[in-house]
């Protein structure tokens, strides 16, 4: 193992590593791994990730259809009256034909009769028994809907690899599936770290912090689509570190790790995973919260260990934790996730390293950019500006924006 893999002391001065190569030297390790799959009903394939398209079963709609209520007629017989038929509504059966001269009422989404060429909306006619009386003559091909016109039979709406949203559900289900094939969740572990850290409905002493990351990497992660199976604290301690790593290794296809990875007399973690066989991907990247994270792989695990401090811990893995999940669970999303811009609505700065920052976004619907505005924060240990935040803004090295100034974002969110 590397010099890395051991915990190292001040003078440990290697230029840090920049973030999108940490993301794509962890995206190439998970590329190998093939998630099984598991035919699942639609209203549980939310947020799951498809494993096989869903095409239409027939040509949609099948025949041509009324978009409004109104009468069909031929557009040829100009302004004259017509002679009412009959009335098709949504849901009458059968395809009849109308001869010129003729009308049928039609309601939306009634089958448009052979014959006829156009539909006059009902708002635009008179009706005097059986007669249609037309102020003008109606164009042709209004307001029907052409057979065929969403797709043919075999068109894909769904590709592989999707996250599936209610959207892509209903589209699935007029698609005529009952049943999808999705990509297995994969399973992860949480452990979180520290001899001061305790469970948050215990009452710390004044010596002691609640454990929050441990419950925000759960959420966190079940929202990107792992299963989290498993998750304990853990104390500083060599021996029940390796214990505690070592099953997570073993059971999960993903171990999160909280706190230690610093340079702290207490921070064991790389040489935990180092004992623990776990191959050493990368540890310290140019991130500002973040740098001391830790990335390794053992097997089919990727293990990502995570700095303590609240923010740190969220942003990390936010910033890698997403990639992992979505790439161990089948999902072909591409990363990094493109930014979105807005206008920050203070000032702003960052120093030698690429700031994220939690920040919560709002807005109107007059069409200017959304405000950004960063969580009240006082550093990457103020779990306070967690609350809120719905985004995280960023800010390339070396940047001052003022308010009004056009600012980077990533929004906290599939996308
Ligand atoms: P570490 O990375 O272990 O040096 O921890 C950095 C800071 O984060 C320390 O102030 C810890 O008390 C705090 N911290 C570590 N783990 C947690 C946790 N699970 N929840 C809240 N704060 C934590
Ligand atoms: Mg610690």
């Amino acid at each position: 193992m590397e010099s890395q893999d051991t915990k190292s002391r001040g003078s440990d001065r290697k230029p840090l590593l920049p973030y999108a190569e940490a993301l794509s030297l962890l995206e190439s390790r998970c590329k190998s791994f093939a998630p099984t799959v598991a035919e699942v009903s639609l209203p549980d394939a939310l947020d799951r990730v498809l494993a096989a398209e869903v095409a239409l079963d027939r040509d949609e709609p099948p025949v041509r259809r009324s978009a409004m209520d109104g009468f069909a007629v031929i557009s040829s017989d100009g302004a004259a009256p017509r002679n009412i038929i009959g009335v098709l509504y949504a849901g009458t059966s059968g395809l009849p034909t109308i001869q010129s001269g003729q009308a049928m009422a039609v309601m939306t989404g009634g089958t448009v009769p052979n014959g006829a060429d156009t539909v006059v909306p009902v708002e635009l006619t008179q009706r005097e028994g059986d007669q249609l009386l037309l102020e003008t003559a109606p164009p042709a091909n209004k307001h029907v809907r052409a057979a065929g016109e969403m797709g043919h039979k075999g068109r894909v709406i769904l590709k592989a690899g999707r996250r599936l949203t209610a959207g892509d559900l209903a589209a699935a289900a007029s698609c005529g599936a009952s049943k999808v094939l999705v990509y297995t969740q994969p399973t992860a572990a949480v452990l979180a770290t520290g001899d001061e850290v305790v469970h948050y409905s215990e009452t710390p002493g004044l010596h002691q912090v609640r454990d929050s990351n441990r419950l925000a990497s759960q959420l966190q992660l079940q929202g990107f689509g792992a299963k989290v199976t498993m998750d304990q604290h853990v104390p500083d301690q060599e021996e029940a570190l390796m214990e505690a790593v070592g099953n997570a290794l073993d059971q999960c296809d993903l171990v999160i790790t909280i706190g230690g990875v610093s340079m702290g007399d207490k921070d064991f973690m790389p040489r935990v995973f180092a004992q623990c066989g776990v191959e050493f991907l990368f540890h310290k990247v140019a991130l500002q919260p973040g740098k001391p994270v830790w990335a390794g792989i053992r097997g089919n695990t990727i293990v990502l260990g995570l700095p303590g401090n609240p923010v740190s811990s969220f942003t990390v893995l936010e910033l890698f934790g997403r990639l992992v999940v979505d790439r161990l669970g089948g999902a072909t999303t591409s990363y990094p996730r493109p930014l979105r811009y807005g206008t920050t609505t203070t000032e702003l700065r960052s120093h030698k390293r690429p700031r994220w920052l939690p920040c919560f976004l709002s807005g109107d619907h007059d069409g200017t950019e959304l405000q950004v505005t960063p969580c009240q924060e006082s550093g990457s240990g103020d779990w306070t500006s967690l609350a809120y935040a719905n985004a995280l803004l960023y800010l390339t090295p070396g940047s001052h924006l003022h308010a009004g100034d056009r600012v980077a974002y990533l929004p906290l969110a599939n996308p």
